[in-house]
């Protein structure tokens, strides 16, 4: 049966038993929670994630350097680095002004005020890092630290500096670049090894969602967690295929659906970066795109490209700013729309982050931090949504770049059949 499907089968198996035992309420001490599901499914399920995280840092160093070395030799670094961040941020700053343009028709926090009586936590916002400091932090002053450490801009940029000194080098440089270019191929066997798991690794994260996912929070919210999802929808279904149809000139169906692996895997374990190693998989095999813009674009959108979670801000913003009752004018959507596409750009790609990152939104138009509080609820189950439109999005300018830049094969991307 082809993995997808096997994927798809074991998240519905998945979300049910997690549903039905949740609906149950079996004691959370009983024989079956502490071996079973606090035990052999969280295990599962952590070490799925684990094993694809272990690719990542390797994958990004080896098959970016080899990148950079074969766009070193032709001189297009900066005309490619330059249009993929282009389009990463004006995607992202589309996705915000979308969703703040929906969430002002819908109004999903009118009616929903307490008169301020809400109970929440107090939250300190995250701070704005000022640009140069952003600037000066992606150089890594060691490299080595930055790859244990997992700092992803650092290691990108190492890995560009190396790539093109080995284009450079003549001779020496041709022989390691062989080495990188063997590197590359015996990862990208391992993580299709680790793909081939996936059905196992997503059942075991699904069951876990069915557990602990809040459906009374779903249906309390549903105004806000609904426009979140219609926005999602929109964007990764008719903002993303027109962009690939009239600037790629693919059908986007095509395109989605050979998405699917990279989409599900994201759904289920709500970090892009986790979820790298089969975006740069599908990409390279599936789609067609050639490694020197896919070694760069995936990596780089994986780090800063997060249309799904701008998605949510926008959504978040005007819904807490109805909540209170406060009114913002012109300029501090404007503002929004500035900063949740630069936090966009500084979220980490693993479970959560956006909600924290929405509180230097949010304090930067001057709404109460405390609003997140109101949305964490739900947080949960959107975070996976927005995470696979995070990931679409990624696959989306790998291809609009590679396209553009003549690096797309056209017939990998057309053929049904798959390396
Ligand atoms: N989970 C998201 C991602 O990894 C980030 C976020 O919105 O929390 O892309």
């Amino acid at each position: 049966m082809e993995l997808t499907i096997r994927i798809l089968i074991a998240m519905v198996v998945g979300i049910v038993i997690g549903l039905t035992t949740q609906f149950f309420q079996l004691p959370e001490n009983s024989f079956l929670f502490t071996y079973f599901f606090n035990g052999l499914i969280e295990a599962g399920g952590q070490i799925f994630v684990i094993s694809l995280k272990m690719v990542v840092v390797p994958l990004v160093f080896i098959s970016l350097t080899n990148g950079a070395a074969s766009l070193g030799a032709s001189g297009s670094v900066g005309r490619l680095g330059g249009k993929t961040i282009g389009f990463y941020l004006l995607t992202t700053a589309v996705a915000v002004s979308t969703a703040l343009l929906v969430a002002l028709v819908v109004n999903p926090g009118l009616g929903s005020s307490d008169n301020g009586n809400v109970s929440v936590q107090t939250y300190t916002p995250a701070e704005a890092p000022s640009v140069i400091d952003t600037l000066i932090n992606i150089f890594p002053s060691n490299p080595i630290a930055a790859m244990a450490e997992g700092k992803m801009l650092q290691v990108i940029v190492f890995a560009l500096f190396l790539g093109i000194a080995i284009s450079k080098s003549g001779e020496s440089g041709k022989k390691i670049s062989e080495i990188f270019e063997n590197a590359n191929e015996i990862l990208m066997k391992l993580i299709m090894m680790i793909v081939s798991l996936a059905p196992y690794g997503v059942f075991c994260l699904m069951v876990k969602l069915g557990l602990s996912v809040g459906v009374s929070e779903i249906t309390k919210l549903a105004a806000y967690f609904f426009t979140v999802v219609g926005v999602l929808i929109l964007h990764g279904l008719i903002v993303y295929p027109l962009l690939l149809m009239l600037i790629s000139r693919v059908n986007p169906l095509i395109f989605l659906k050979k998405m699917r692996e990279p989409i599900l895997v994201a759904f289920s374990t709500s970090s892009s970066g986790a979820t790298m190693p089969v975006t740069m998989r599908t990409v390279e095999t599936k789609l067609g795109v050639n490694k020197r813009v896919s070694s760069f674009a995936v990596p780089l959108g994986a780090t800063i490209n997060m249309d799904g979670t701008a998605i949510m801000q926008g959504v978040a913003t005007v819904f807490i700013a109805q909540f209170y009752g406060i009114n913002l004018t012109p300029d501090q959507y404007l503002m929004v729309i500035l900063t949740a596409t630069l936090a966009s750009i500084g979220t980490a790609a693993v479970p959560g982050v956006g909600l924290v990152m929405l509180t230097m939104v949010l304090a930067q138009v001057g709404l109460p931090v405390e609003g997140i509080g109101l949305i964490i609820g739900v947080d949960r189950l959107l975070d996976m949504l927005r995470t696979a439109v995070n990931v679409t999005g990624d696959g989306t300018v790998s291809t609009l770049v590679a396209s553009t830049e003549g690096d797309l094969d056209r017939q990998v991307f057309a053929s049904e059949k798959v390396k």
